[in-house]
C-alpha cells in the first residue's frame, strides 16, 4: 500500500505566533502616541483572552484614528517586529521539517482577515498559504472538505490541489478539535494555550494527542511514522 498523503493544518495565535508579544508590541506603539486608544485595545485585548474571542485592533484604531493612522501603526510595526521573533519555540523547525517531508500545509487562523496578515507577515510567514476562518471549531471545518470516498480536498487558499488521505491538525484550543472527522488527527499545543476555549472540560477526541510546542510536536510525527 502506498503512504498516505498527509496535510498538516496549523494553527497561528499562540500555536505559532507569540499572541501576547505582539499585541504588546503594537499597544506599545499606540501608547507612545494616542494613550486613549492603547487604553481601549488593552480592554479589548484582556476580554479576547477571557472569551476567546478575537478582536479587532484594526477596527478599533480605524474607527478612533483614521485609516492614515492605522496604516502609520502597522508599518511601525513591521519594522519592530522585524528585529524581534515572535514566532514560538520549535516553530521554524516545525516549518523546516514539514518542507523536508514534501507534504502538504497550511495555516489556518481564526479572526479578521486584515489582524491575521498583519501577524503573518510580523512573524515573517507571508508565504505560507492561509485561510483565516470564521469558523471557530475547525475539526468542523475540515470535516467540510471530507469526499465521499474518506479523502479530503482542502480549501482552495491552500494551492494543494491532490486528494488527502489523512490531515494533522495542530491547535492550542481544545475546542478547535471539536467534530474533527475519522481520517483526521491532531496535537493540542499546550505551552501557550490559554483562552477559555483550552478549558480542560472541553472533550478531546482520542485521535488527539497532548505536545507542549512544535518541537514535541515534530518529534511525535517522526514517531508515528516510523511506526507506520
Ligand atoms: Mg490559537
Amino acid at each position: 500500500m502506498s503512504k498516505p498523503n498527509r496535510f498538516y493544518v496549523v494553527d497561528l495565535d499562540r500555536t505559532t505566533f507569540r499572541t501576547k508579544e505582539g499585541g504588546d508590541l503594537m499597544t506599545a506603539i499606540i501608547e507612545e502616541e494616542r494613550p486613549d486608544i492603547a487604553d481601549l485595545v488593552r480592554e479589548g485585548a484582556e476580554h479576547s483572552v477571557k472569551t476567546g474571542n478575537s478582536f479587532s485592533i484594526h477596527a478599533l484604531m480605524s474607527q478612533y484614528a483614521g485609516e492614515a493612522y492605522v496604516r502609520h501603526v502597522e508599518n511601525t510595526y513591521l519594522a519592530r517586529a522585524a528585529q524581534m521573533d515572535l514566532l514560538h519555540d520549535g516553530a521554524r523547525e516545525f516549518f523546516a521539517w514539514l518542507d523536508a517531508q514534501k507534504v502538504g500545509y497550511g495555516i489556518l487562523t481564526y479572526g479578521g482577515e486584515k489582524g491575521q496578515r498583519l501577524k503573518l507577515q510580523a512573524a515573517g510567514l507571508s508565504g505560507v498559504p492561509t485561510v483565516v476562518t470564521s469558523f471557530k471549531h475547525k475539526g468542523e471545518q475540515i470535516a467540510s472538505w471530507q469526499q465521499p470516498d474518506g479523502t479530503f480536498t482542502v480549501a482552495d487558499e491552500f494551492r494543494y490541489h491532490q486528494p488527502v488521505d489523512e490531515i494533522i491538525l495542530i491547535d492550542d484550543r481544545r475546542s478547535s478539535f471539536m467534530h474533527l472527522p475519522g481520517g483526521a488527527l491532531g496535537y493540542w499545543v499546550t505551552a501557550h494555550a490559554t483562552d477559555a476555549y483550552s478549558s480542560a472540560d472541553v472533550p478531546l477526541p482520542d485521535t488527539v494527542r497532548t505536545a507542549a510546542t512544535l518541537h514535541d510536536v515534530v518529534q511525535a510525527e517522526n514517531h508515528r511514522l516510523k511506526q507506520g
